[in-house]
């Protein structure tokens, strides 16, 4: 049967499920251009509403993966696990669990994106050190995982094309939030780079992309499900985003703390968060090994170096630093109660570190480093935030995303768990 763009939307539209035939259609029509944006647009619309079946969508995300290249990693020698994050403020992890993992025998292939919106994107903290580079051939990333254990860079054009467009149709169209649309899109890009296996970092709370556990935990099952059945050992940890992670968020500033947590230092959330991926990706990856002893004993920083150096980077090189300056103090004393991720992630968009659009330069130095930390004593005038930007004009909007940001209670808060479960 001949299948047109009509009977697929109509399909969708009243609930029904879409044949194979159906989806590989889609795909190839839509990544070719015969398929036009406004009835691509209709189908994205009809998914988010109407949802898709296991089988459908494990199709769906196959469509999509055979739309592009897939690279391959198996001459390494060595078993290959990625990790990816769903996105959180001050969320540094990568930078250092790369290096780690790669320390403890396993090669980290690690494709990454850049920040949109309140979260910040790993290659932009990784530009601001002078010279690094992350576009990569697939060759040039294979040789640099050869020689170093581990490689951050970008997704070259060719992986997963339909993702690509269909990405951004879904961020002008209201059709972003939708758990097989994001699925499909992040596993897709996972599978088709050719890691052995995956952990996903699935953030839950104020500052994730979805602050719901029950549809943080029904993401990860979807993502776990998807990679399995292609073949990708695939484990997931919800973790909790209702505070950034860490002191800093900003992109020179996460350098400078992911390379303290390297030498064996770093903040204690940062180093929880890092050690419970790590630890799963080493099991994924079938490697006795313990990665809390390797970063304590600041076992990683030699991997993160040849790795910089790998890419074009000067790992001793200066990082940029911001101009000017602005406090946010205590306005009484008391103990940290709350110190809300998703307004900090926005303030330090507003301040420069984030962009509205992808073709936007973002600036290295602009970020906010957080002096205090939910259950921190603070006296009436401490400083609790620190703004940092290269012009004074980015305060007062910064300063707007930040009302009510930090509460202050009479009595300790209790200490949240950082690792709520693994899927
Ligand atoms: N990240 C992706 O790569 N795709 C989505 O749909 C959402 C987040």
């Amino acid at each position: 049967m001949t299948v047109t763009i009509l009977d697929v939307i109509r399909t969708k539209r009243d609930g029904g499920r879409l044949s194979d035939e159906q989806l590989d259609w889609f795909i190839d029509a839509y990544t070719s251009g015969e398929v036009a944006d406004e009835q691509a647009s209709a189908l994205l619309m009809a998914i988010l509403w109407r949802g898709m079946e296991p089988a459908e969508l494990a199709h769906w995300t196959a469509a999509m993966l055979a739309s592009g290249d897939r690279l391959t990693l198996g001459e390494l020698g060595r078993p290959t696990v990625d990790k990816h994050s769903t996105g959180g403020v001050g969320d540094k992890v990568s930078l250092i669990l790369c290096p780690l993992v790669a320390a403890c025998g396993v090669a980290v292939p690690q494709l990454s994106g850049r920040g949109l919106g309140h979260t910040g994107g790993t290659l932009d903290k990784m530009e601001s050190i002078p010279g690094w580079r992350a576009d990569l051939s697939p060759d040039e990333m294979r040789q640099v995982l050869r020689e170093t254990g581990c490689v951050i860079a970008a997704a070259g054009s060719g992986l997963v094309p339909a993702d690509r467009k269909m990405y951004a149709l879904r961020d002008v169209t209201g059709t972003v939030a939708s758990i097989p649309l994001i699925a499909s899109s992040i596993m897709s890009k996972k599978i088709a780079e050719g890691t052995d296996a995956l952990v996903l970092d699935v953030k839950v709370g104020r500052g994730a992309f979805l602050p719901d556990r029950d549809q943080a935990q029904d993401l990860a099952r979807t993502m776990v499900g998807l990679g399995e059945a292609h073949g990708v050992r695939t484990a997931a940890l919800l973790t909790a985003m209702d505070t950034p992670l860490g002191y800093a968020a900003g992109n020179a500033l996460e350098v400078t703390e992911a390379v303290a947590t390297l030498a064996g230092g770093g903040p204690p959330d940062l180093v929880e968060v890092t050690i419970a991926l790590a630890e799963v990706m080493v099991e994924l990856a079938g490697v006795q090994a313990d990665p809390g002893a390797v970063l304590a004993r600041g076992g990683a920083m030699d991997s993160w170096r040849s790795m910089v150096r790998a890419q074009g980077g000067d790992p001793d090189a200066q990082l940029p630093v911001a101009t000017e300056h602005e406090t946010v103090v205590a306005d009484s004393s008391g103990f940290v109660s709350g110190l809300d991720a998703r307004a900090v992630g926005e303030a330090v968009w507003r301040l420069g570190a984030g962009r509205a659009r992808k073709e936007d330069p973002v600036s290295p130095t602009a970020g906010i480093v957080c002096r205090a930390k939910p259950g921190d004593r603070v006296v009436a005038g401490q400083s609790i935030l620190e703004l940092h930007a290269d012009s004074p004009d980015r305060f007062a909007p910064a300063l707007d995303a930040l009302a009510g940001a930090v509460t202050i209670s009479t009595t300790r808060p209790p200490a949240q768990p950082m690792v709520y479960e693994r899927i």
